[in-house]
C-alpha cells in the first residue's frame, strides 16, 4: 500500500472508530464500551459501581447518558462509530444528584465520623454535583456491622450495593466471598460463609475485594486515619480529574503522597 493509500485508510479507520462526547470527537477501539472510550480520552462521566478492570454492572444509574436521543448507562453500552453522546447536561447532572441523594437518604452517612471521608467517591461525586442536602427524609435502616474478621471490617450502614466487592472477589482475587441478597429497601451484601460472618471467609488484607469499596463500609482495621483529613485525594483533587481511581484506602502509604 503506497503512503496516500495508508494515509487515506487510517483516515477511514479514525473516523470509523469515533463517538462524539458533548462536542468532542474521541476515538475508541472494537469492544469498549463508551465508558472506557471516555476515560481513555480522560472525559468523565460520573460513575460510582465501575471501575476498569472489571465487568461493568450498570447498576448505579449514575453514568446514564443520553446516545443519538436515547437514554444509556455509559458503562454498559458498546461505543459505536458515530454516535452522539451528551453526557455533561444540566437535566442528566439533575437526576444524577437525585441518585445520589437517594444513596445518602437509604443509608445511614455521616460524613464527619466516616474514616473514608476525603477518600470516597459517593462524598467526592455529591461535591461533584452541587449537593448540598439529602433533600429526601432519612430512612435511617438498621444495617449491621460485622467486626468479626481480625483485620477487616464491614460497615453496612454505608454500603451503596454497587457491588464492587463482590465482582473484585469473583473476578480478581477468583474467591466468591461477598454477594447481594433482598431487594429494594431489604437489599443487603452478604458474606458467603456458613456462619454469614467475614471472620469465617475466605478473605485476606491482600484482597482486592478488601480494598476497593468506593464508600467506607469495608475497611482495613488498625489503619484509621493514617492520611489526615486535608490531604486525602478528594480533598485535594476533583473526582473528575483523571486518573483518581480507583481509590484505594491503602496501608502503605497514599497516592498523594508519593
Ligand atoms: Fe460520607 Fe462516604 Fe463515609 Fe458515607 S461512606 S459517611 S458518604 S465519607
Ligand atoms: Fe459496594 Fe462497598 Fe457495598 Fe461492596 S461493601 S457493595 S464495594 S459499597
Amino acid at each position: 500500500m503506497n503512503k496516500t493509500a495508508m494515509n487515506k485508510s487510517d483516515k477511514s479507520e479514525t473516523t470509523k472508530n469515533t463517538i462524539n462526547i458533548d462536542g468532542r470527537d474521541i476515538p475508541f477501539k472494537e469492544g469498549q464500551t463508551i465508558m472506557d472510550a471516555a476515560l481513555a480520552a480522560d472525559i468523565y462521566i460520573p460513575h460510582l459501581c465501575h471501575r476498569p478492570g472489571l465487568s461493568p454492572h450498570g447498576s448505579c444509574k449514575l453514568c446514564t447518558v443520553e446516545v443519538n436521543g436515547r437514554s444509556a448507562s455509559a458503562c454498559t453500552l458498546p461505543a459505536a462509530s458515530g454516535q452522539q453522546v451528551s453526557s455533561n447536561t444540566e437535566a442528566l447532572n439533575e437526576a444524577r444528584k437525585t441518585i445520589t441523594q437517594m444513596l445518602f437518604v437509604e443509608g445511614n452517612h455521616f460524613c464527619p465520623a466516616c474514616e473514608k471521608t476525603g477518600d470516597c467517591t459517593l462524598q467526592a461525586v455529591a461535591y461533584h454535583l452541587d449537593m448540598l442536602d439529602g433533600h429526601f427524609p432519612q430512612f435511617y435502616p438498621r444495617r449491621e456491622v460485622d467486626a468479626s474478621h481480625q483485620s477487616i471490617v464491614i460497615d453496612r450502614d454505608r454500603c451503596i450495593l454497587c457491588e464492587l466487592c463482590v465482582r473484585a472477589s469473583r473476578e480478581v482475587d477468583g474467591k466468591d466471598v461477598f454477594a447481594i441478597a433482598g431487594r429494594g429497601i431489604d437489599a443487603r451484601l452478604i458474606v458467603n460463609a456458613a456462619s454469614g460472618k467475614l471472620a469465617d471467609a475466605d478473605i485476606s488484607t491482600d484482597d482486592l475485594a478488601a480494598h476497593i469499596c468506593p464508600v467506607g463500609a469495608i475497611l482495613i482495621k488498625e489503619h484509621g486515619y493514617e492520611v489526615p483529613i486535608g490531604r486525602r485525594t478528594f480533598d485535594l483533587h476533583t473526582v473528575a480529574e483523571a486518573g483518581r481511581e480507583p481509590v484505594i484506602l491503602r496501608k502503605d502509604g497514599h497516592s498523594d503522597e508519593q
